[in-house]
Parts: C-alpha cells; sequence; structure tokens
C-alpha cells in the first residue's frame, strides 16, 4: 500500500480570531488522518493596500506546515496573539499555563512580522505584529486531555455493538452501554470496559466522562483552586463533584463561567447589561461583593446565612432546601438598592422542571399570593417546578434580608425560552414593586458579552480563554451521532 510519509499543508495564520478556528479544523483534519507536525515554514508575502483594512507592505500570514507519518498521532491547538511587548511574556504564559492543564504543550511559536512600504500610511507597524502558538497533546496514555469541538470526531454513529472514542483520529472502540449494564452512574472499577487509555474518558453512546473531574476546570491558578475547594468542601450536593467529568455537567460549566466573571470584577457590569436594560435598580446598582455558589461563599466557604433564614421562612425543608446555582448580592450595610441575582444554568436540560408531588409548605405558603395572581397548581405547570421556588426563595431572602435588597431570578439557557412562554410566566407575577422580577438570557447572550468586555487585569487573556472555552463546549452526540455544541458559530 502506498502511504504518504510526509504531508505538506499551506495554512493561512491569519490576522484575525476566525482563522484560528480555521487552522485548527485544518491542521486537526491531517493529524488524525496519522501525522505529526514536523516543522512549520512561515512565508513573507506582500499584502494590504488601498481595498484592505492593512497597509501595503510584506507580512507573514501564511506558513508551510510539513507533517510526518505518526501512528500514534497527536491534535492541535492553535492561538493567534497580537504582540504586545508590555504583555507578551505574561500573556503567553496565561495561554501556555491553560493549554498545560488541558493535556496541550507550546510546540512552535511563530512570530508573524511585518514590513511597511514607506509610501504606506499608518498601520501595523514594523516588526512583530502577532505570534502564532501551535499546542500539541500529549500522547501518553494516562494523561487526562480536555476535549472540545476541534479534537472530537463531528460525526459519530454508534454502531449495533460498539462505541467508538468521540477523539479524533482514535480508533478504539468500547462495547455499547446497555439497558441492562452499568452507565455513567457506576462507580468507575464498573465502567472499566467502557475506559480508554489513551484519552482518559469513559464512553457511553451519546457522551463522555474524564477520568480526573478537575479536567473540566478551565481555571487552574493557586487562588481559582482554593475558591473551588472551599466551595466543594461546603457544598451538600451529594456525587456533584464526580459529575463534574462530564461533558454535559451544569456545574463546572457554571463555575467556570461564573467564577472567571467574578475575579476580573465583571459582575455588575454583566448584570447591568444583561438585565439592567429592564431593571432600574439594576442599572443603579453600585456594587457586587458576594458570590455564593451552590449556597456556600466563595470568599468564607461558608453557607449563605441570608440563604438559610430565607428557606427556613418559607419552610422547606432542610435537607431539599432551594439551591440556585450561582448568587450575586452587594454586603450588608451598603447602601439602598444592593442586587440580589439569583441564577440558575441550563445546558441542555429544559428550564420548566416537572415534579411529581409538590411539598404542600409551597402550595400552602401563605404568601403565595403576593407572588402570582393564579393558584400553584396552574403556576407550577407553567413556570415548572425549578422557577417557582427560585421565585419564592428570592422573595423570602429579599424579606427576611430587609435592606431594600432588589432580588432577580435570572435564567440562563442554550436556546431562547419561547416568547409566549415569557409573556405568559410575566402575566402570572404580582407586579409589587420589591418582588422578584424573572430575567431570561441565551449562553450566547453571555458569550457576546464576554467577547466584548476586558476584565480588571490588564493584559489579561482569561477573556480569551473563557471565549475560546466556549466556543468550543460539546453538548454530546444526537441520535444521529452528530456532534451538538453550545454555540453553534
Ligand atoms: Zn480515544
Amino acid at each position: 500500500m502506498n502511504i504518504v510519509r510526509q504531508k505538506i499543508v499551506k495554512l493561512l495564520l491569519g490576522s484575525s480570531p476566525i482563522h484560528s478556528k480555521e487552522v485548527m479544523k485544518n491542521i486537526n483534519e491531517t493529524a488524525s488522518q496519522g501525522y505529526r507536525i514536523q516543522q512549520i515554514t512561515p512565508l513573507l508575502q506582500r499584502s494590504g493596500g488601498a481595498i484592505f483594512t492593512r497597509s501595503h507592505g510584506l507580512f507573514i500570514d501564511e506558513a508551510l506546515v510539513c507533517f510526518v507519518r505518526e501512528k500514534k498521532n497527536p491534535l492541535y491547538h492553535y492561538w493567534l496573539l497580537r504582540y504586545d511587548e508590555h504583555y507578551a511574556e505574561k500573556q503567553i504564559q496565561q495561554i501556555v499555563n491553560f493549554e498545560n492543564s488541558g493535556g496541550f504543550n507550546l510546540s512552535t511559536l511563530t512570530p508573524l512580522n511585518g514590513f511597511l512600504d514607506q509610501t504606506a500610511g499608518q498601520g501595523v507597524g514594523r516588526g512583530t505584529y502577532g505570534l502564532a502558538m501551535f499546542f500539541e497533546s500529549q500522547t501518553e496514555r494516562n494523561l487526562p486531555l480536555r476535549l472540545d469541538r476541534w479534537i472530537l470526531k463531528p460525526n459519530r454513529p454508534v454502531e449495533d455493538d460498539y462505541v467508538p472514542c468521540p477523539v479524533m483520529g482514535c480508533e478504539f472502540k468500547v462495547p455499547r452501554m446497555t439497558r441492562d449494564g452499568p452507565d455513567l452512574d457506576h462507580d468507575q472499577e464498573k465502567l472499566k470496559d467502557y475506559f480508554c487509555h489513551q484519552h482518559m474518558i469513559f464512553i457511553s453512546p451519546s457522551t463522555f466522562e474524564y477520568k480526573e473531574p478537575l479536567t473540566s476546570i478551565i481555571w487552574q491558578e493557586k487562588e481559582d483552586l482554593a475558591a473551588l475547594n472551599r466551595v466543594k468542601s461546603s457544598t451538600g450536593k451529594r456525587g456533584a463533584w464526580r459529575r463534574m467529568g462530564r461533558e454535559r455537567d451544569e456545574d463546572s460549566f457554571t463555575w467556570n463561567v461564573f467564577w472567571y466573571l467574578y475575579k476580573e470584577n465583571l459582575v455588575l457590569k454583566f448584570l447591568k447589561e444583561i438585565i439592567g436594560r429592564s431593571s432600574f435598580l439594576i442599572a443603579n446598582a453600585k456594587n457586587i461583593d458576594e458570590a455564593v455558589f451552590w449556597s456556600v461563599e466563595a470568599g468564607t466557604g461558608n453557607t449563605h446565612q441570608l440563604l438559610i433564614d430565607a428557606r427556613k421562612a418559607l419552610g422547606e425543608n432542610t435537607a431539599h432546601g432551594t439551591e440556585p446555582d450561582v448568587i450575586f448580592t452587594g454586603s450588608v450595610g451598603a447602601e439602598k438598592n444592593v442586587p440580589l441575582v439569583l441564577i440558575e444554568c441550563k445546558l441542555s436540560s429544559s428550564p420548566i422542571t416537572n415534579k411529581a408531588a409538590i411539598p404542600d409548605y409551597y402550595t400552602n405558603y401563605d404568601k403565595w399570593n403576593r407572588v402570582f395572581n393564579e393558584p400553584p397548581e396552574k403556576v407550577f405547570r407553567v413556570f415548572g417546578y425549578q422557577i417557582v421556588r427560585h421565585l419564592l426563595l428570592a422573595n423570602e431572602m429579599a424579606a427576611v434580608g430587609g435592606r431594600n435588597l432588589t432580588p432577580t431570578v435570572l435564567l440562563i439557557t442554550k436556546e431562547q425560552v419561547p416568547a409566549d412562554i415569557v409573556s405568559q410566566m410575566t402575566s402570572m407575577l404580582m407586579n409589587h414593586p420589591q418582588n422578584a422580577r424573572l430575567a431570561f438570557v441565551t449562553w450566547k447572550n453571555v458569550y457576546d458579552f464576554v467577547s466584548s468586555n476586558q476584565g480588571s487585569d490588564k493584559g489579561s487573556i482569561n477573556k480569551m480563554i473563557l471565549g475560546r472555552y466556549l466556543e468550543g463546549k460539546t453538548l454530546g452526540y444526537d441520535a444521529k451521532g452528530v456532534l451538538q455544541l453550545l454555540l453553534p458559530l
């Protein structure tokens, strides 16, 4: 058989982040056929001019990539970084740390140089204007690899008895999980047969789970992990930590997004932009300083006291208290109109959840008529169990808190909640100024906010990291074996 031993591919390294995705697609297509990058040769070309966005000159925009045949092929990530002499080292290091934690090593760093014509006007300047960074995945066994849309097979049909590993280029197959056999809810020891040793994942017909749950977490600096551990060790969620390794896990996803907004001091701006337009009080809010993840304050590791008091006032069973994914609020003693935002995050599951038996402390709640203008039966049917509980809790927190807290329940979903359902819900809410509002946004809205706002740390690359994470986020395979994406960009 005649196999090409070395392959030459021309790549547009690009001057815009959109090119990064094309580069990754092109490289990984070749790599997954059993090749590894051997050498990258940048090319200097004449470009720019009157009708182009850049000045006349010579620029490195393209490269010739030489691939060599290798059975255990690695996969690649690519970053295009605008060169900034003040931050270059720090920024490269941040990207390297992120990629290292996901199982990738920096393999080639190529300067993108530009030399302007003397006759050209103001342009990108002379010299290095960007850096092209190629990261190669480690191919040794037993090292975790963070998976995303660029290194997962876009199509993975399941065979009758076997399920192929979802990672591009991997030919490993596991038996298909059956109704009677173990599934991802079983202990890892029982799932040995469904494990790919090269990629460190358990494989089901529609999704995967990392052996090492921490692989899901993108913020792995010391202080990030310390905060995560504070939350993790105090939260009452049983088994939640183990599920963090799952592709469709909502908790690790929630943490990655909202820990970023909190640590970069972007929460207030986020809330103002996302819900401020419809809420005068949020639009005028001054500060957010408390972040509560699954009932636990990220700063102290304590269960948020207001939450404990409000659950009690609501009459909730302590073991089954309502638990929003995230709560953001201002500190006690702050000025008037302190925001109190309860956030519920949904990835692929429906925001409207059913519950067969509704506890009577909700249906007999003595302040029901202050919150809703319809009877419980109808309200639960339209809002679903979870949203009703969040609204009741938000109101009770504001009442117990007694310091002009302005409560909002924010629901974040992949698809937009249909307008007729939103208006039906809105019409059932009593319109008191102090009552909790209900707000809906999509992950696309969140992504747009992240892409267009810089955090507090100058030169920080975290915005790019979270943007890349959201773009790459996958949600498993559908029945036809097509990879589902959070943001079909
Ligand atoms: Zn594999």
